[in-house]
């Protein structure tokens, strides 16, 4: 068995009695930086047979050393540096390397920045996790315009040096006016939850340096609905209505009975008989 184990992402306490035991009782524990996962295993008192370093780098390498372990009847352990494996962290690629050779993986929930950022986000649409955009700006924006007009929320991760300039590139893309929520060092001492407009936040970091250290965590909230539920085009049904009406009727008629049978929006209906020569100009 392969146990998948999220860990804290600040606050040493945020851990699970049972993620406790497993690290107590695995013949192998595997963790990014083994003096990062130390500071927990000694806060808790809790002892490792084996601590294996396993990141990004040589993630291929000791999956192979896992599948050998686990066919020697090993119980294995994995966590990352902080919260959980595989998001935005190594783990993605044991896991599939371990369940494509047939053994079990399991997962011991815990932290994950994500989700406690949008536990508190008030927000009551659906999300989506996205994670870290590229370093580079002409490809972060190449990313954030899929999420210009979107009814759902967006969650990235950025690092303290990157945050002034991925909240400038949001500005531009979206606009100043378009809501956020940003979490900077959850669960930590200097904690700063903050939900308000891209060129408030922009201000509000800009302002304070301290505002752009620590670990940051952003909900790209969705655009508001009234803007998404404007018509902007008219769809199959609505068109097809609207010819067989425009064909026999006057186009004043025509639209207010297709809009009346279909709905949709009548100056789209003139826009689009007149584009298509149903009517005269
Ligand atoms: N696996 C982790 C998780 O479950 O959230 C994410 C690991 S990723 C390498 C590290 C990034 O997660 C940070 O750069 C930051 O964007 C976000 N993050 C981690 N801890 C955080 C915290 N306490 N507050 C805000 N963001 C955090």
């Amino acid at each position: 068995m392969l146990y998948i184990c999220a860990t804290p992402i600040g606050n040493l306490q945020d851990i699970s009695l049972r993620a406790l035991k497993i690290f107590a009782s695995v013949d192998v524990l595997l963790c990014e930086d083994t003096r990062t996962s130390g500071i927990l295993l000694k806060a808790h008192g809790v002892y490792a047979k084996k601590l294996v370093s396993m990141h990004e780098h040589n993630e291929a390498e000791i999956s192979d050393k896992v599948i050998a372990w686990l066919q020697d009847g090993l119980s294995i352990c994995q966590i990352s540096d902080a919260g959980t494996p595989g998001i935005s962290d190594p783990g993605a690629r044991l896991c599939q390397k371990v369940l494509e050779c047939g053994f079990q993986v399991s997962p011991i929930p815990g932290a994950c920045a994500y989700t406690a950022l949008l536990s508190v986000s008030g927000l009551v649409v659906s999300s989506l996790f996205y994670g870290f955009l590229p370093n580079k700006s002409v490809a972060r924006k190449k990313i954030l315009q899929q999420w210009c007009e979107v009814s759902y929320a967006v969650c990235v991760y950025e690092a303290p040096h990157r945050i002034v300039a991925c909240v400038t590139d949001m500005l531009d893309v979206f606009g100043g006016e378009r809501e956020v929520i940003m979490g900077r060092e959850l669960t930590k001492q200097f904690e700063t939850i903050r939900k308000c407009t891209l060129s408030r936040l922009l201000e509000f970091i800009n302002q304070d340096s301290n505002q752009q250290r620590g670990e940051f965590v952003l909900l790209i909230c969705p655009v508001v609905v009234e803007k998404l539920t404007e018509q902007t085009f008219l769809l199959p049904m609505q068109v097809k209505t609207l010819s067989l009406l425009l064909a026999e009727l006057p186009p004043k008629k025509a639209i207010k009975i297709a809009q009346e049978l279909v709905g949709g929006d009548k100056n789209l209906m003139y826009k689009y008989a007149i584009d298509h020569k149903l009517i005269l100009d």
